[in-house]
């Protein structure tokens, strides 16, 4: 049977073997989750709702467990797993709420002998497939919508982060909610995806991961034609606007930028500054950035910790050589401490100054610590550059000019925009991409649309 070693990329440390799942294993989890999901959708919303609130009240009595298991797995800093299990519980309170929600309509008939109703009912049994970057809130953000519109719901961590999935489905079922009806599958991506999207009982398949993976799973999924939802990359612009308070921009910058060592998909990955601000922004950030610590995770005052694995370390180790040969001057960093004998990987937090759209980092997702800075001239130009990828994830601009504001709202092809907002993602908000960052939206009003079908009733022949 193949197994997986889950490793502490900060040490090396295995910190747990797992079994995957096998074919076998997989198929019969699956005709659990569709009993799951038949029973489940006859509970009533406010006891759908009850049991997502007890689970959220668990996950916060364990947080320090939690919090300790994503640092462990994932390598981000202990108070930003803390932040994660916050941020993973917010969407199932907000879902929990929402379930009692979900609202039917009657439409004025053309007769006066028929009636019109309009009910929405859960679309049945979803497949989640998850990244490492969040192993909490990457899930729960999928779990908690699919669990109050009434689907069943299955998931696959990532094979570098299963254990904190495995732990928040383990306490799912302590508080009640069925263990058919929430389940985990350990094993590879490929080999789950594809039995994912050739079963018969999924109705839904939610993704959060790469831009090419979440393009096999569209492949895949129209032979049985399923529902979708796609989180896929980004390359996020972050505009500084000639007016902006740059010591403000700066420190939002800083958390846009290095959260989780770079390795998120809304971080900003390309900082426009405009040329006449372009010295000040750059002394300034570069300043703040001298300030963040590297090391290891669970040690106190820890900014960065190491980059997830050593294809990821590569990556951002290629782009910085090509800005580097391309012309690009280093501010600080281009420092690495590397020790592939345990598989840790630390990248030193790194301003990149004299940099044009012809390199790398300008075109591909980054996916580290690294902030590379590019000057423009006008907001046309900023918007042009900003806008020429295919990713559509989340932009931030900074300024106090509300027509200059509005202008960059109206014309970034992005579906998150952060105005003087480093932070913009929040559970009562819709999270999600345009044009090759994907499909649906997560969180708000709109997160549970995709997990309800609508059906039309007419009836006729009324007195
Ligand atoms: P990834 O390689 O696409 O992996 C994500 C998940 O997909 C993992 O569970 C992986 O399993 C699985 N997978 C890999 N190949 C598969 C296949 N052929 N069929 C089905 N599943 C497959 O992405 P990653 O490197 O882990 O995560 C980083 C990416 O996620 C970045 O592009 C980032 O921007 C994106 N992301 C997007 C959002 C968003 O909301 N838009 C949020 C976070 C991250 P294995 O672990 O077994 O390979």
């Amino acid at each position: 049977m193949e197994t997986l070693k889950i490793m502490n990329p900060a040490t090396g440390e295995i910190l747990k073997e797992i079994s995957c799942h096998t074919e076998q294993e997989i198929k019969l989890i699956l005709e659990n989750g569709q009993t799951g999901f038949k029973k489940w959708a006859k509970v009533n919303a406010h006891e759908r709702s009850r049991l997502l609130k007890d689970w959220a009240r668990k996950i916060q009595e364990h947080k320090a467990e939690l919090a300790e298991i994503i640092t462990k797995e994932n390598g981000k800093p202990l108070s930003e797993a803390v932040g994660e299990i916050n941020y993973a519980t917010s969407y199932i309170d907000w879902y929990a709420e929402e379930a009692v929600r979900i609202y039917g309509r009657t439409i004025p008939a053309s007769s006066e002998t028929k009636r019109i109703v309009v009910s929405r009912q859960p679309i049945g049994m979803v497949a989640a497939i998850t990244p490492w970057n969040f192993p909490a809130a990457m899930m729960t953000r999928k779990a908690a919508p699919a669990l109050a519109a009434g689907c069943s719901f299955v998931v696959k961590p990532a094979e570098e982060t299963p254990l904190t999935t495995m732990r928040l489905i383990e306490l799912a079922h302590e508080v009640g909610i069925p263990t058919d009806v929430i389940q985990y599958v350990n094993g590879q991506g490929p080999v789950v995806g594809k039995l994912f999207t050739d079963s018969e009982f999924i109705r839904k398949i939610t993704f959060t991961g790469s831009t090419p993976v979440g393009k096999v799973l569209m492949k895949n999924s129209a032979e049985t034609v399923k529902h979708l939802t796609m989180e896929l990359g980004g390359h996020a612009p972050l505009i500084i606007v000639e007016d902006a308070d740059l010591d403000y921009a700066v420190s939002q910058t800083i958390i846009s930028k290095f959260r989780n060592a770079g390795q998120t998909c809304v971080c900003a990955n390309r900082i426009l500054v405009d040329e006449n601000v372009i010295e000040a922004f750059s002394e300034k950030l570069t300043a703040a950035v001298n300030k963040l610590t590297v090391g290891n995770g669970m040690d106190t005052n820890v900014d960065i910790g190491p980059i997830i694995n050593e294809k990821g370390f590569n990556k951002i180790v290629a782009q910085v050589e090509d800005a580097v040969a391309k012309g690009a001057e280093v501010l600080t960093g281009n420092k690495y401490d590397v020790n592939k004998e345990q598989s840790s990987f630390f990248v030193y937090p790194t301003v990149l100054k004299n940099i044009d759209v012809s390199m790398a980092i300008m075109q591909e997702e980054t996916f580290g610590p690294i902030a590379p800075i590019i000057s423009f001239k006008t907001i046309e130009e900023a918007v042009e550059i900003a806008n020429s990828t295919p990713y559509g994830l989340a932009a931030y601009f900074f300024t106090n000019d509300y027509r200059v504001g509005m202008y960059l709202h109206d014309h970034l092809d992005f579906g998150i925009i952060g105005w003087n907002d480093g932070a913009p993602s929040a559970a009562h908000s819709p999270f999600g991409g345009m044009k090759e960052s994907g499909l649906g939206r997560e969180g708000g009003i709109e997160g549970i649309e995709p997990y309800l079908e609508t059906k039309y009733l007419s009836i006729g022949n009324l007195v």
